[in-house]
C-alpha cells in the first residue's frame, strides 16, 4: 500500500545501503531526493527509481560542505517539496590502527559521518518543523561498539547514537522522530574495500562473517532499507531516539 507522496533525502543515494533505501522509498510511495558526491551517480538511482514509475531525482552534494548541503536542500524544496524524511547514509571509511592512523583519515570520516549528519539534519529539519511532520533516520553502526582499525568510525558511528537521541528529545515536540539504524555486515562496496584492505578474498570474507552471525548470513541493503521504510512511516511515530541494530543477531 503506497503511503502519502511525502518527500525524502537520501544521502549517499548512488550505491549500496543508500541506492536500495531510495528504491525502498520510492517504492513506499514517496518522492526521492538521492544526494550524492557526484550529481552523475545520484541520478543513475534516480533513473532506475523513474524507471520502475517512480519520483526521483539525483542531487550532487558533499554533506560536510554547510554551502553545498544548504544549496542541495533548497533545490529538493523547489523542485519536490518540503523534505520530511531525511536518510543521513553518506559514509566513507578511513581504517587504521591507531599508531597509523593520519589526521586525515580522523577528520575525514567526522567530516562526512558527524558533520554531515550534523548539516543536513540541521537544514531539513526547518521543513520538519513548518510541517509539523518528519522523520530522520542516521546510519550508526555495530562498530559503534568498537572495532579494531576504525577508531575514528567507530567514534563518529557510536556519536551518530548520542546525536539521535539529542534530535529525539529536541524535535519531538514538532512531530519528528529520529532513529539509528545501526546495520552489521551488510554486502556492499564499504564491506568489499575492507577486505581488500586486509587481502582476503571477498567471498571468503563473507563466508566468514556469515560464520558468526546468527541467521548464518551476511546482510544485504535491503535489510536495512526494510528497517528503514518503518522508521519513517506513518505508523513509526511512537519509537523515537532508538537504536536499531540490523546485524542478524543480537547487539545492543
Ligand atoms: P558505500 O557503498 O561505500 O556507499 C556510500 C555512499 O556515500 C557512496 O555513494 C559515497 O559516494 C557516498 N558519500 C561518501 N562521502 C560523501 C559525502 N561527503 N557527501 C555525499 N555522499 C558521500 O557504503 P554502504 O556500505 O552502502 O554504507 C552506507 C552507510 O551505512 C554508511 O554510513 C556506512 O558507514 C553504514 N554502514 C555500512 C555497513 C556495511 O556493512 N556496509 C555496516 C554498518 C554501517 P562516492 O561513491 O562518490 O564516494
Amino acid at each position: 500500500m503506497s503511503l502519502p507522496a511525502r518527500v525524502a533525502i537520501v544521502t549517499g543515494g548512488a550505491r549500496g545501503i543508500g541506492a536500495a533505501t531510495a528504491r525502498r522509498l520510492a517504492a513506499d510511495g514517496r518522492a526521492v531526493a538521492v544526494l550524492d558526491l557526484a550529481e552523475a551517480d545520484a541520478q543513475k538511482t534516480a533513473d532506475a527509481i523513474t524507471a520502475d514509475g517512480g519520483t526521483a531525482i539525483g542531487v550532487g552534494a558533499d554533506v560536510s560542505d554547510a554551502d553545498q548541503v544548504a544549496a542541495a536542500v533548497d533545490l529538493v524544496a523547489e523542485r519536490l517539496g518540503p523534505p520530511t524524511i531525511l536518510v543521513n547514509n553518506a559514509g566513507v571509511i578511513r581504517d587504521n590502527l591507531l599508531f597509523r592512523m593520519t589526521e586525515s583519515d580522523w577528520d575525514t570520516v567526522m567530516g562526512v559521518h558527524l558533520r554531515g549528519a550534523f548539516l543536513m539534519s540541521r537544514a531539513a529539519q526547518t521543513h520538519m518543523t513548518a510541517e509539523g511532520w518528519g522523520r530522520i533516520v542516521s546510519l550508526s553502526s555495530s562498530s559503534a561498539q568498537g572495532n579494531r582499525g576504525q577508531a575514528n568510525y567507530s567514534a563518529a558511528k557510536a556519536g551518530l547514537q548520542g546525536f539521535t537521541k539529542t534530535l529525539a528529545i529536541e524535535l519531538g515536540k514538532f512531530g519528528v522522530t529520529a532513529n539509528a539504524v545501526a546495520p552489521g555486515f551488510i554486502e556492499t562496496d564499504m564491506t568489499r574495500a575492507t577486505a581488500e584492505r586486509v587481502g582476503v578474498d571477498f567471498e571468503d570474507f563473507k563466508k566468514a562473517a556469515a560464520e558468526s552471525i546468527p541467521v548464518r548470513r551476511p546482510g544485504r541493503p535491503e535489510d536495512v532499507a526494510a528497517t528503514i521504510s518503518f522508521l519513517t512511516g506513518e505508523e513509526s511515530g511512537f519509537v523515537s531516539g532508538q537504536v536499531i541494530y540490523v546485524a542478524g543477531g543480537p547487539l545492543d
